[in-house]
């Protein structure tokens, strides 16, 4: 016995027999308690995943571990979030398109995510910018927009008249409002946009009886939801 830790060959070998026997695989075994651990996707923007990451997702393999030796089915999923403005700005930075880029970033995060040894079920990863993944999107929004809950409407953006595209709110940056990816000063536009209306539910959201989030937090949801039932104010004449 040497008296060095050594990771390489100790993780690889267990790592390899973990995969084997699949250990990690949810299966379903009746009578037992079902526990669902979701931790946040990354975002393969970046070639590496850094310690940021790994900070956030301990907590979440300690947790599904710990439920899994009290006998629950712990379904632990693991995937990467794919899409949208940042995935591009970063293709455009090297000059190769999206989803080669995209892929090459995943199969290198997916090999650090896999050398950390987390409990992942790797046989339900999924990729948003997979249409195999997303056609379950496009599913979900037709249920929607068959019962009118999805609709569209004129209303203003953000606009970069630059980048020709809309801005969400944190693309915005500065006092004086310009594109995060091209600094141009951003402007308003008008646009036919689709909009969920989740209105409807607004009493449901806001029941937050059954969760057990900060006081923040919960403000914070209060104010997304948006319920509001008129203003009040004074009014006095001169
Ligand atoms: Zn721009």
């Amino acid at each position: 016995m040497t008296d060095r830790y050594n990771p390489q060959t100790v993780e690889a070998k267990w790592q390899a027999r973990w995969e084997e026997t699949g250990l990690y695989r949810t299966e379903r075994h009746p009578g037992r308690e079902k526990f669902y651990f979701l931790t946040m996707f990354p975002y393969p923007s970046a070639e590496l995943l850094h310690l940021g990451h790994w900070y956030v997702m301990t907590g979440s393999d300690v947790g599904a571990r710990f439920k899994r030796m009290q006998g629950c089915d712990v379904l632990f999923p693991i995937g990467f979030d794919a899409f949208g403005l940042p995935a591009e700005n970063a293709a455009i930075k090297h000059g190769t398109h999206p989803r080669i880029y995209t892929s090459h970033n995943i199969s290198r995060m997916r090999r650090q995510l896999r050398a950390m040894g987390c409990m992942f079920d790797w046989s339900r990863e999924i990729v948003t910018c997979d249409p195999d993944y997303y056609r379950w999107n496009q599913w979900f929004f037709l249920q929607f927009f068959h019962e009118g809950l999805a609709y569209r409407k004129f209303a203003p953006v953000d606009w970069c008249p630059n980048c020709n595209t809309t801005l969400a709110r944190e693309q915005v940056v500065g006092a004086d409002r310009r594109c995060e990816r091209c600094g141009t000063p951003v402007t308003k536009r008008d646009l036919n946009q689709w909009f969920f209306k989740t209105t409807d539910y607004a009493e449901e959201l806001l029941d937050f009886s059954g969760i057990d989030w900060p006081e923040r937090t919960v403000v914070q949801q209060r104010n997304w939801i948006g319920k509001s039932i008129g203003v009040e104010f004074a009014w006095t004449t001169h």
